[in-house]
């Protein structure tokens, strides 16, 4: 997808804080962190959303769970606990239309969340 800004990012137009890369996903700095450290998990193949998953590109989403539990040992938080979060369209706060994880650490997260 050519107007993807995390497309940009796995095909190197667009240089992230990468933090962790493997075969099927890309990780790097949230621009407009919300916790100690922020990062962004995406799939490199583009998913617009997680209502686009099918029985074909699913076991993205344990690739993309399995990176940020590794992420948090890199990090230094697994142990204490952090949180991970995938927004869906607009009443979930959904900016980006290429499927993410945001992985929250470093602080105790609040429950509800906003
Ligand atoms: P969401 O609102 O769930 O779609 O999350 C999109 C996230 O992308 C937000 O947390 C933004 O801060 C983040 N973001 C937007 N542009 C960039 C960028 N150029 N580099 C890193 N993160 C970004
Ligand atoms: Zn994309």
């Amino acid at each position: 997808m050519t107007d993807c800004l995390f497309c940009k990012m796995v095909s190197g137009d667009i240089t992230p804080d990468t933090v962790y890369e493997d075969e099927d996903v890309l990780a790097f700095r949230d621009i407009n962190p919300q916790a100690p450290v922020h990062v962004l998990v995406v799939p490199k193949q583009h998913v617009a959303t997680l209502n686009d998953l099918d029985a074909d590109n699913s076991a993205l989403v344990g690739k993309m769970m399995m990176a940020a539990a590794k992420i948090a040992q890199q990090e230094g938080f697994a142990e204490q606990g952090y949180r991970t979060v995938m927004n869906c369209n607009d009443d979930g706060g959904q900016t980006v239309f290429h499927i993410h994880l945001h992985l929250l650490g470093g602080r105790v997260m609040h429950w509800p969340p906003g």
